[in-house]
């Protein structure tokens, strides 16, 4: 049994405090349980955080589609807040022998790369009352537990099938009932070293495959398009690119943004991710010249982890043989959008209370009456 090096008992210690961590965490402080939430970065929100550059933080297109639906149907329920989710028709259109044409769908013979794009090509995108930047922090709002920043979880010791504690920065032990891990999944084999992995788990949570976003944001004079419209541009050896073009401002300027996916691995390489971009700027410069030739000004993001993950074999979020560890990585819901997130907190959620209240049949579920009084943030 793993040395207790302190007093701090948790019912669910949650690691990683970006969209998924958080929805998990503010589900089960609702309901009364003692939650630790641990971040290694400054702050909570991970890759949902505020960029502070320009007026929005990057994340702005959430298709209208059932998985939207129901996931932020759960935000709602998490927020207490009605978000007034509205369906707004978008006018996809793919570039196609030489031609804008709209976008009917990839049908029977969908090109390879259909599932890294199709997403973003949805007939509809939901808009609702609570900006998508402002998620993160309204969630952290709700949150009544302790949360720690600063706090890398270097170590989750694991013995008699059961996750026996955390290990923080290299030194403080951190106990809890049940362990909840939300961050990315490719870091857990390394952080879990004494758990008999398989050798299917070990390879898919390591090697992904795992796919980053390289995204161009361009402000430019006002442009043909009206409204938002995203569409594809092809290419027969090269990268596709996504094209979003958004509504106009007041003042005639127009951004689009743009997109490509590399594979993860590539995501520290600057010459790698330069020539991605220099793909992007090609495709555009084939369809709208006028964008690049004008531009007023540009912005270039990364978002990693997108996934391709399929058949990861897991029961109730759970690793064989591990009884008390969940797997909240957004990673495990084969998508590439922020639902991900959403989806795969509600999935640990569900099992992760039926098994609490299974364990603990004395504990009384106070979500619905009063919470608990909101605890100061400790910063180690
Ligand atoms: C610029 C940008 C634009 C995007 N646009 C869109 C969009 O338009 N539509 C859409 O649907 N999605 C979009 N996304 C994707 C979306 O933001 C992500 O899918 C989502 O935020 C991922 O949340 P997460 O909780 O799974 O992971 P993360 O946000 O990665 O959170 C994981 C957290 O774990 C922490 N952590 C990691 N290791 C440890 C450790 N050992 N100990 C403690 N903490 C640890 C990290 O610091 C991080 O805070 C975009 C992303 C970016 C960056």
């Amino acid at each position: 049994m793993a040395e207790k090096k302190n007093n701090s008992y948790y019912d669910i210690a949650v690691i990683g405090s970006g969209l998924t961590g958080l929805a998990v965490s503010v589900d089960f402080s609702k309901r009364g349980y003692k939650v630790a939430l641990f971040d290694s970065a400054e702050t909570w929100g991970g890759l949902n955080h505020q960029v502070h550059s320009g007026s929005s933080n990057g994340l702005r297109w959430l298709a209208g589609n059932e998985l939207g639906q129901k996931s932020l149907e759960f935000l709602s329920q998490l927020l207490d807040m009605d978000l007034s989710i509205k369906s707004h028709e978008t006018n996809p259109w793919i570039y196609d022998s030489a031609q804008i044409k709209s976008f009917m769908g990839f049908g029977d013979a969908a090109p390879e790369f259909h599932r890294q794009y199709s997403y973003f090509l949805s007939t509809s995108l939901f808009s609702t009352t609570l900006p998508v930047a402002d998620w993160a922090a309204s969630l952290f709002q709700k949150f009544t537990g302790d949360f720690f920043s600063r706090s890398e979880i270097t170590q989750i010791l694991v013995e008699q099938k059961e996750v026996q504690s955390i290990q923080v920065n290299g030194q403080k032990i951190i106990q809890a009932k049940t362990y909840v891990f939300c961050a990315p999944l490719f870091e857990l084999p390394p952080l879990m070293k004494n758990y008999e992995w398989g050798i299917k788990h070990k390879q898919r949570a390591t090697k992904g495959p795992y796919l980053t976003a390289l995204q161009l944001d361009l402000i430019h004079p006002k442009f043909h398009f009206d409204g938002y419209r995203m569409g594809l541009i092809p290419t027969q050896n090269d990268l596709p690119s996504l094209g979003f073009f958004q509504n106009p401002s007041p003042e005639g300027h127009q951004t689009s943004h743009w997109m490509t996916f590399v594979p993860y691995e590539q995501a520290d390489d600057s010459e790698k991710l330069g020539e991605a971009l220099k793909k992007i700027k090609r495709n555009i410069k084939k369809v709208f010249p006028e964008v690049l030739e004008n531009k007023i000004s540009e912005r270039v993001l990364v978002a990693p982890f997108y996934t391709l993950l399929e058949d990861f074999f897991l029961k109730d979020c759970k690793l064989p043989d591990l009884k008390n560890f969940y797997l909240g990585c957004s990673q495990l819901q084969d998508g590439l959008s922020i639902y991900s997130c959403l989806i795969q907190a509600k999935a640990v959620s569900e099992t992760l209370l039926r098994d609490l209240q299974k364990r603990d049949t004395s504990f009384e579920d106070v979500s619905g009456t009063s919470a608990r009084p909101v605890a100061d943030p400790i910063t180690n």
